[in-house]
């Protein structure tokens, strides 16, 4: 689980931190132009984080909630299953995806860096790649999910797992009660990014009256 031996090739983290070097380069050079205001570009990633990239996570698990067939072909070949409905990776990593059940929670992290399931979650947020995260999640996951405002009864395991270049996780948080029935557009809106990395756990269905 905390198995770091592949975390030996590790050239697309460095080419994204190179390229994070030049997007702020650039980002310095317009600012200081007067051609862009920072604010606009904070809430355009913040949007890329939570809202645009992991819709595509979202319509993965709500398919899986809805499909028993394609929820076992994600057991099997998540890189498969979600490549079916057009999701890739950028240089062919393989996915896997942990199922939250009643006995366990999933929570995903990695230790050494920032790998991350771009093709399902797009941008991972900055707490993501925080030191204290990457740490913690391992030593104390229940603390450091008490810290995002989820506390998971005394007797639920956590299960953590820690991401690498050639293996990403996406976590299928468990169906939300009231939810039958529901279209898979409605179910993906209970999904949020944090759902998917096991931070948080899906939204219940606004009850209609
Ligand atoms: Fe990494």
């Amino acid at each position: 689980m905390h198995d770091h031996d592949d975390h030996h090739h590790h050239d697309h983290d460095n080419h994204y931190s190179d390229m994070q070097a030049r997007v702020k380069a650039l980002e310095t050079l317009l600012t200081q132009k007067g051609l862009i205001d920072p604010a606009a570009i904070d809430v355009i990633v913040e949007t890329y984080e939570s809202k645009v990239g992991p819709r595509n996570g979202a319509q993965v698990v709500a398919k899986a909630w809805s499909d028993p067939k394609f929820a076992d072909w994600l057991k099997r070949d998540a890189t498969a299953a979600i490549a079916s409905l057009g999701f890739t990776g950028r240089q062919g990593e393989h996915m896997r995806a942990v199922f939250n059940t009643s006995q366990t929670h999933n929570l995903v992290v990695c230790t050494l860096c920032s790998c991350y399931p771009w093709s399902v979650l797009g941008l991972p947020p900055v707490w993501y790649k925080a030191p204290a995260y990457r740490s913690r999640a391992v030593i104390d996951p229940r603390g450091v999910l008490a810290e995002f405002g989820l506390t998971l009864p005394e007797g639920k395991n956590i299960r953590v797992w820690d991401s690498t270049a050639e293996l990403r996780y996406l976590v299928i948080p468990e169906r939300p009660a009231g939810t039958e029935g529901m279209s898979e557009a409605a179910l993906a809106d209970l999904v949020s990014r944090d759902a998917m990395i096991g931070t948080a756990i899906a939204k219940a269905p606004e009850v209609s009256i």
